[in-house]
């Protein structure tokens, strides 16, 4: 019996390990978060918790950096050489002329590729006013849906899921129980995507590219 324990103790721990390796491996994505129309501490909080579980949950790990706008943050918001670091900004401005203006824009070059998206504070307000869901979880929501924007490239839209275009009932019943969320298939999307960048980047840092500023290429 107390063999059998230890046994079964060994594989709860090697379960554990072997989990907590797996949360390990995680791509790791990085945000700089500019707060410009002051969203409130908790909100924001809340808001980026709901937007990291919406990645986890597509097996991504979510840092963000929360960055002054008058000073431009720490170094770390401006360092943005890593394929995944992004940046959003939560601004009172709507941009007009954009394809996604309900909620926010995603700023993409031709290829697809971006890193800069700002999301529409006032209409993330409007949605929670007329929605009566949670304002953070709404937030929490947007910021994903940008997210996924330049994770994704072109084309990021779906019928169903978080990067539905047009979020009517069924999603803002899905943000309230927490279930709006990628689908399988862009979740890999982005891990594919995500892993090419790495390969771009290291091959550039190894040939001297002239991709990165000169100062960092090639340093030693
Ligand atoms: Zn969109």
């Amino acid at each position: 019996m107390h063999r059998r324990f230890k046994a079964v103790l060994l594989f709860a721990l090697t379960g554990f390990g072997l989990l907590g390796s797996s949360f390990a491996e995680n791509p790791q994505v990085t945000v700089s978060v500019y707060n410009d129309v002051e969203v409130s501490p908790d909100t924001l909080t809340q808001a980026e918790q709901r937007a990291a579980n919406i990645f986890l949950r597509a097996g991504f790990d979510v840092t963000w950096l929360n960055c002054a706008q008058m000073n431009g943050g720490t170094a770390a918001c401006n360092e943005m050489d890593e394929p995944a670091h992004l940046s959003l900004r939560i601004t009172s401005q709507v941009a007009r002329s954009t394809s996604d203006t309900a909620f926010g824009v995603a700023f993409l070059a031709s290829d697809g590729t971006g890193r800069y998206g700002d999301v529409f504070w006032k209409r993330a307000q409007e949605l929670h006013a007329n929605s009566k869901v949670d304002l953070a979880l709404i937030l929490g929501s947007v910021m994903a849906h940008e997210m996924g924007h330049l994770l994704l490239g072109s084309n990021a839209h779906a019928i169903s899921g978080i990067m539905r275009a047009h979020w009517e009932s069924t999603e803002l019943r899905r943000i309230a129980m927490g279930t709006l969320l990628f689908l399988p298939e862009q979740g890999r999307r982005m891990g594919k995507r995500m892993a090419g960048s790495r390969t771009v980047l290291i091959s550039s840092l190894r040939g001297c590219s002239s991709i990165l500023p000169a100062q960092r290429c090639c340093s030693s």
